[in-house]
Parts: structure tokens; C-alpha cells; sequence
């Protein structure tokens, strides 16, 4: 299964991401941290911390040969779990490509639907925790403008293969997985 997250910072994408790997065996994609571990180590990434420390996107030139040259890995195979990916509608449009050149598609869009007042509260206390260079105050409204402006009309490209299934991502992290697991149940008929 080929299976697409899509939700503001916050959203609870990368906890999602991981419990559900952990049940159905696939592995799990997040471009923010493929991003993460290249910085600081070479000129590139430095580079790639100059987009991420703005809350700016990575350039598609640095970001698509990362994701494909991954998924054509034989951990890919069998699906995958995208966390942060496709974030722009160009983006989305190229996963459509690469997938249709192995003979796939895209199985589910899960959105994850969260207030802007809880996303806030929760990159807060994430910047304390985690200490995320891009979690401070001026660094999160960026990321979510960039959003809604950037990646949410990948939402409607979706939706016009009926491909979206709306989560309601203000529920605790296991109440969240309970809805995903039971949408994902719905489309397997099991
Ligand atoms: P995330 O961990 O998904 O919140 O991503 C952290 C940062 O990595 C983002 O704010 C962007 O700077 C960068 N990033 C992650 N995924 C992408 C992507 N698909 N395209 C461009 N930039 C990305």
C-alpha cells in the first residue's frame, strides 16, 4: 500500500507514521528527517539547514532524488508510509509519474485534520522537548502559511481521484491510530 499523510506541522503525521508501520509492516518515509540528517554534514546540507531553520520548503532538486532514490529500495517494495511528501502539488504529481512507472498508485490520502490554536500549543512544547531549530514561534508560522499555500492544494489533486480520507487528528495518538486502522481495514475489506 502506498499510503500518503497529509497534515500541518503538528498534525501528529510522524507518530501516526510510526504506529502504523510497527502493524502493517511498511516502512515509513519522512522527508523532514531524510532532510535532518543530511544537514550539517557538507556543504548540501547546509544548504538544506538554510531551508529547513526558515520553515521554507528544500528545493525539489535536493528533495526528489532523495525520495527516489530510496524508493527503489527493496524495504519499498511492498508500500509505503509518507510522512512530509508529496508537499507541493508538483510534488504529488511526480510521485503520480514514478508510482505508474512500477505499475502503482497511490492507495489512500489520510488527512489529518487539527485546529491551528492545538498545532501551536503542540510545536511549542515540541521546540522545549525536542528542541527543533524550526519549532520556535516565528519558524511555525512560517510553516504553516507555507501550508496552506504550498500543501494544501495537494489535498485538492487528490480529491479528484477520491482518494482522501479525513482523520480527525484532535484525538489522543491511540484514539487517532484507532480511526486510521479502521479506514485502512475498510479499504483492504478485512
Ligand atoms: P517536517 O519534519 O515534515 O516538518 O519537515 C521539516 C522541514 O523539512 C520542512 O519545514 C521543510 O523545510 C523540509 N521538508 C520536508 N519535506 C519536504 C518536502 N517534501 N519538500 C520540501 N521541503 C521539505
Amino acid at each position: 500500500m502506498q499510503i500518503v499523510f497529509i497534515g500541518p506541522p503538528g498534525s501528529g503525521k510522524g507518530t501516526q507514521c510510526q504506529m502504523l508501520a510497527g502493524v502493517l509492516g511498511i516502512p515509513h518515509l519522512s522527508t523532514g528527517e531524510l532532510l535532518r540528517r543530511t544537514r550539517g554534514r557538507s556543504p548540501l546540507g547546509d544548504l538544506v539547514s538554510s531551508y529547513i531553520d526558515r520553515g521554507c520548503l528544500a528545493p525539489d532538486f535536493l528533495i526528489l532524488p532523495l525520495v527516489m532514490r530510496l524508493l527503489e529500495q527493496q524495504d519499498f517494495a511492498s508500500g509505503c508510509l509518507f510522512d512530509g511528501f508529496p508537499r507541493t502539488v508538483y510534488q504529488a504529481g511526480y510521485l503520480r509519474g514514478h508510482l505508474a512507472s512500477i505499475g502503482q498508485q497511490v492507495s489512500v490520502v489520510l488527512h489529518l485534520n487539527v485546529d491551528e490554536e492545538e498545532l501551536v500549543s503542540r510545536l511549542e512544547a515540541r521546540a522545549v522537548l525536542e528542541g527543533r531549530a524550526d519549532d520556535h514561534r516565528s519558524g511555525i508560522s512560517q510553516r504553516l502559511k507555507i501550508y496552506r499555500r504550498r500543501t494544501e492544494p495537494v489535498l485538492a489533486f487528490y480529491h479528484n481521484s477520491g482518494l482522501v480520507c479525513e482523520v480527525d487528528g484532535q484525538q489522543s495518538p491511540d484514539d487517532v491510530h484507532r480511526a486510521i486502522m479502521a479506514k485502512i481495514q475498510g479499504l483492504l475489506g478485512t
